[in-house]
């Protein structure tokens, strides 16, 4: 089969002919219907060859979603031609957090999946998929529109659920960053909060209708008016949850400009940039955490939501072939909202 597959550290990736894995006991093999195209990617892409180790080749491609082709033995409950989605950070399944569904913190694993550090992803005809927990059934729901979900949706999902209990009615909520991600975070805010005003900031217009075609009440350009007009529609207390999906300086200071007191300024993009800590900013006792994917609980609520049209993902498809032009449009910013590499179709 073919795969596109990160073969050297700092290159492009190469389209490549490798085997068909075979499913041992325990695993299922999954024929992709799509594998979502993430700007983590592109970090991986340009990082330094990493210090743990990991060893290329491997096949790009950590957000995935397709049909059941073959069962491996002793697995029960799925069959061939079933619609699934895969929960991508793979954990051990024993450890506490994996015991609780938060394999996205396995002690063993750190939540690892294919498509990073050195696992086979779904960017190829066949994804091989270790243990049948990590496939949640998507029903009527389309895999090649679905794929997405499984990062995209999940982590932004559970960068906002962690929030909720903040986000009473006459609440604020600022989305920085409206790709991929964000364009998620605005609908989920959407769905899961009646009266919590939502913005929107990003430095494309194209993005910001975007976000308020999905529910955004705000959508303001980046920079320092966005940030007056934050405090000016908070009274000057600024907003309850802050999520940062960029991650770089600039954002990281304007989340904590309008970030307010007791509040969440959450760090979800992977920018690189810093956050300045002091007495007084962010605003005291407001907490920062930097959370990573989801749980397998939280990826079947996002199934729902998506089941019962609260959230669909703007997706673009690319075949296999055109994997390298999808990464290289989300580089330069021309993906509207998910580029999605369809391989069989
Ligand atoms: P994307 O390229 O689809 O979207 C990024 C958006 O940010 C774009 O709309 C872009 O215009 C906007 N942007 C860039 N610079 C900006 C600025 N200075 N101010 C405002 N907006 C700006 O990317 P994505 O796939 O949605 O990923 C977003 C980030 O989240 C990436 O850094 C990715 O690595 C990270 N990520 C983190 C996790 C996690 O578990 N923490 C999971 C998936 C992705
Ligand atoms: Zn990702
Ligand atoms: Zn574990």
């Amino acid at each position: 089969m073919r795969a596109f597959q990160l073969v050297e550290w700092q290159r492009p990736p190469e389209l490549r002919e490798v085997p068909v894995p075979e499913p041992g006991p325990g695993q299922i093999l999954v024929k992709v219907a799509g594998a979502g195209a993430c700007h983590s990617d592109l970090h991986i892409m340009q990082a330094p060859p990493p210090a743990d180790g990991t060893m290329l080749p491997f096949t790009l491609g950590h957000e995935n979603a397709g049909w059941v082709k073959t069962p491996g033995p002793g697995v029960a409950g799925f069959a061939p031609g079933e619609a699934v989605i895969v929960y991508g950070p793979w954990g051990c399944g024993l450890c506490v957090n994996c015991r609780e569904g938060r394999e996205n913190y396995c002690q063993v694993t750190g939540g690892l999946g294919g498509g990073l550090a050195g696992h086979d992803g779904g960017m190829a005809e066949y994804l091989l998929v270790p243990a049948s927990r990590f496939l949640i059934p998507l029903g009527a729901l389309d895999p090649r529109e679905a794929a997405p979900l499984s990062d995209a949706g999940l982590t932004s999902y559970h960068a906002v659920k962690r929030s909720l209990h903040l986000l009473g009615p006459g609440s604020t909520a600022v989305v920085i960053g409206a790709g991929g991600l964000g364009q998620m975070a605005v609908q989920i805010l959407r769905a899961l909060t009646a009266a919590t005003t939502v913005v929107a900031v990003d430095t494309d217009a194209g993005k910001l209708e975007t976000a308020k075609r999905m529910g955004a009440d705000e959508a303001l350009l980046s920079g320092d008016q966005a940030v007056t007009r934050i405090k000016d529609m908070t009274r000057g207390q600024g907003a309850e949850l802050v999520l940062d999906m960029v991650g770089v300086e600039p954002t990281l200071r304007m989340a904590a400009q309008v970030a307010r007191v007791l509040g969440h300024l959450t760090v979800v993009g992977l920018g690189g940039g810093a956050l300045a800590v002091d007495f007084s900013s962010p605003p005291h006792e407001c907490s920062v955490a930097s959370p990573y994917w989801g749980s397998v609980p939280e990826l079947v609520e996002v199934v729902t939501l998506a089941q019962q049209r609260k959230i669909k993902m703007l997706v673009e498809h690319f075949p296999l072939e055109r994997a390298a032009e999808a990464y290289q449009l989300l580089h330069d910013g021309k993906i509207r909202g998910r580029a999605v590499v369809t391989p069989l179709v």
